[in-house]
């Protein structure tokens, strides 16, 4: 069995993404445009036997929680979108975006608890196991909590050059951050780090809109990136841990699904190569230690 493996995350979120900052872009893209890429996704990995993790929004599955929230309500409540995931041919790992997409780094502790068992009861509630976990905005905090709420595996900060910028300095780091779209670089190939009973699977790339100064970057550069990503996950045995959100393909959708799918299409060469094995986040959590 190959050691080098391909790790898709998916932050499912709709209106939840930017509830503190929700503007009508994000309004008609949502509703225009979300449930046809969540389709055209499942498409693709039906076609290809690929399964990946789907971390959505619990609200999204609480009528309740709509109820406080601007617009309609298919922006804030879509149990369809859950269900078409669970009745896919692929089994998807689901794991969690947190509750109502509250930010892990600036909560208290009893807001964080909150949250989190938000979360917990509405996997439980809906017959689905708990085990992977994205903090919103990539906010990681709070690890010892979601551990105690069964979370076996999280996603971390990107192991990139940008992000280490980013950390530092943001202006350098949104610099860094766009050249690193508009070159060749390569993503790098994250491994599993066990903390107690908890495991951070950190992401090696982020497949990123093309809208903005971004449509730039070049279709082949992007695929070149992606190329290389599987290629160090084989040289070092490692994941190259590929993430976005359905939003990353609201500007020019059908070129972004044809780099999409090519990349997809060449991942599924090396698997049936035994190169490279498919692993949603939850398949870190059992056999990997
Ligand atoms: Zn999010």
């Amino acid at each position: 069995m190959p050691n080098a493996k391909l790790t898709i995350s998916i932050d499912l979120e709709l209106g939840w993404g930017n509830w503190d900052n929700i503007t009508p872009f994000h309004i008609h893209n949502i509703e225009s445009k979300e449930h046809l890429i969540i389709e055209r996704l499942l498409e693709i990995f039906d076609r290809y036997g690929i399964t990946v993790t789907w971390a959505f929004v619990a609200a999204l599955l609480d009528e309740d929680s709509a109820r406080s929230m601007p617009g309609s309500k298919s922006l804030w409540y879509a149990p369809e979108i859950i269900d078409k995931i669970r009745k896919s041919n692929m089994p998807h790992d689901l794991g969690s975006h947190g509750g109502k997409h509250k930010y892990f780094d600036s909560m208290s502790k009893n807001e964080a608890i909150e949250d989190i068992q938000f979360a917990a009861y509405i996997h439980s509630k809906n017959g689905m196991h708990l085990n992977s976990f994205v903090y919103p905005r990539n906010k990681v905090g709070r690890i010892d909590l979601i551990a105690e709420q069964g979370i076996k595996v999280y996603r971390g900060q990107d192991l990139a050059w940008h992000q280490t910028i980013r950390n530092k300095q943001a202006l350098l780091g949104r610099a860094a951050n766009l050249l690193d779209k508009l070159l060749p670089i390569s993503p790098q190939a994250v491994s599993p780090e066990l903390k107690k009973d908890i495991c951070n699977i950190p992401g090696s790339m982020l497949f990123f809109s093309r809208n903005g100064i971004r449509k730039l970057a070049h279709p082949k550069i992007t695929l070149n990136k992606l190329h290389k990503g599987i290629l160090n996950a084989i040289n070092n045995d490692g994941v190259f841990h590929l993430w976005f959100h359905p939003s990353n393909f609201w500007t020019n959708t059908d070129q972004q699904f044809e780099i999409f799918e090519t990349f997809i299409k060449q991942a599924s060469t090396y698997i049936e190569n035994e190169q490279l094995e498919v692993s949603s986040m939850a398949g870190f959590s059992s056999n990997e230690h």
